[in-house]
């Protein structure tokens, strides 16, 4: 079977072909249309142009912003927020003549890495994206585990665990609450944190250059960052208890981040030992697209 998968970005709109063997042999990218009518045309020329150089027609997937409503079934949430209020499902299955898998970026991030990246061979994967917000997806035994309200892995949104007296005067977070775990650890969270504690203006990717050439704040905003890591995974831990946790996007790339948080976690995990082992990703920015066309192997070929 030939898959294809297609990640929506807000700004570009890759899709890619998948052998059977999960290698990929074609891939094209192209602007992302601001208006929903004109993005569903985008998205069903890639597929025929992508399916006319296969033998078969491919089983889609399609990694999507937001989520859809359990409720209504319409998209919600959406940075492209032309997509929102929208039946995306049922439109492009209707555009392209077939059934479409769909997930969300960190989801399609966690199958991906499950598949044939970091996560490879372990039962139960949590993959974790700490970039521009923060999200989470958990894979067990190849399936992935979305939830009846289709927010399993919603890491990013859960507060704080164990905050110092510090800690305690919470960030506002975008989704109405205070102090969840995105205010912390996103490039963002950990840009403004590192303001709080020092009055100066740097991104993420700063701060680690900052640490690295021996700033001793820089190094200590870091330091901070991975004990929060380690608070926010040991909820996951003592719930989920996963084999691997694969950590993606931007922020997953300060050195050494992988060690840092296993060597905090014993303080706060409900267990002697701790089996869980922490990796970075492997497949980079790719994961939407690898996910989104592993959508169909994981959960077993359906009739088209
Ligand atoms: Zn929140």
């Amino acid at each position: 079977m030939f898959r294809i998968g297609i990640d929506m970005g807000g700004t570009k709109i890759e899709a890619v072909v998948m052998a059977p063997d999960g290698a990929i042999t074609a891939r094209q990218r192209v602007a992302t249309p601001q208006d929903y009518e004109s993005e569903i045309r985008t998205l069903k020329q890639l597929v025929e142009s992508l399916e006319s150089q296969l033998p078969e027609r491919a089983f889609v997937g399609v990694c999507h912003p937001g989520s859809f409503s359990p409720a209504t079934g319409l998209m919600r949430n959406a940075n492209s927020t032309w997509l929102n209020g929208k039946s995306l499902k049922s439109d492009l299955e209707a555009a392209l003549a077939r059934t479409i898998k769909f997930a969300n970026d960190a989801d399609c991030f966690a199958v991906s890495e499950a598949k044939d990246g970091a996560g490879a061979g372990f039962s139960t994967v949590f993959g974790v994206i700490i970039g521009t917000g923060t999200g989470g997806g958990i894979v067990k035994d190849g399936h992935l585990h979305t939830g009846p309200s289709a927010i399993a892995g919603e890491w990013g949104h859960i507060p704080l665990p164990w905050p110092s007296v510090e800690e305690l005067s919470i960030p506002p977070c975008w989704c109405g609450l205070q102090g969840c775990l995105e205010t912390w650890l996103s490039g963002t969270g950990l840009s403004a944190d590192h303001h709080r504690m020092t009055g100066q203006s740097l991104k993420g990717e700063d701060i680690v250059a900052h640490a690295l050439a021996g700033d001793e704040q820089a190094r200590a905003s870091l330091t901070r960052h991975a004990d929060r890591m380690a608070r926010g995974l040991a909820v996951v831990l003592n719930i989920l208890d996963p084999d691997c946790v694969v950590l993606g996007g931007g922020l997953s790339n300060i050195p050494n981040l992988s060690a840092a948080i296993e060597a905090r976690l014993p303080r706060y995990v409900f267990s002697d030992t701790i089996k869980t082992v922490i990796r970075r990703a492997q497949h980079g920015d790719s994961s939407g697209v690898r996910g989104a066309a592993w959508l169909w192997t994981l959960e077993g070929p359906s009739p088209q």
